[in-house]
């Protein structure tokens, strides 16, 4: 299935009406919210909306997104790759009571009768909730830990044990005073 950029802007009620579906890509780089919190903005999105009636006469945009990216490990602040994955579950609404009057299973999506839905910034607040606020490596392949493994204490233990450390020097010393 060939991946399409992700249109700008759509008639959501109109899309909901026709039955549209949307199977899309978009480079993390046109995403500047979302990359705000990344390491970097390499990367792209898949997306997959569809847009139909449900049987209880809702206007639904179901969906998902999933993304590679890469985040700063929060002990060594380096990257790391992670991915992201966000799911929609939403319904048109006119305004706040319609919203609140909602089943549980659909986050509402406020839009004037005129507005059109801006895809990406829908996109860019789906993936914003689902980013970890906080990432780390696995200790295996954290930097933190590589730094901390180079001094090699074990031998300072061996070496008290033969009797070679600067205490064990003192102790030779103090009975010719
Ligand atoms: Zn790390």
């Amino acid at each position: 299935m060939q991946r399409q950029p992700l249109p700008k802007f759509v008639d959501a009620r109109k899309f909901v009406a026709g039955g549209m579906k949307i199977h899309a890509s978009q480079q993390v780089a046109d995403l500047s919210r979302f990359a705000a919190g990344l390491a970097n903005t390499s990367g792209s999105v898949d997306v997959d909306l569809r847009f139909f009636r449900s049987e209880q006469g809702f206007k639904c945009i179901v969906g998902a997104a999933v993304s590679q990216v890469e985040v700063l490990c929060q002990r060594c602040m380096e990257a790391m790759p992670i991915c992201i994955e966000a799911e929609f579950n939403l319904a048109i609404v006119w305004t706040d009571e319609q919203a609140k009057a909602l089943p549980k299973s659909l986050d509402p999506l406020i839009l004037g009768e005129d507005e059109d839905l801006v895809l990406a910034d829908l996109l860019q607040d789906e993936l914003i909730i689902n980013t970890p606020f906080v990432s780390y490596h696995d200790d295996a392949v954290c930097k933190v830990f590589e730094l901390e493994s180079e001094p090699e204490p074990v031998n300072v233990v061996s070496d008290a044990e033969e009797g070679d450390t600067p205490f064990a020097i003192l102790g030779q010393l103090k009975p010719r005073d």
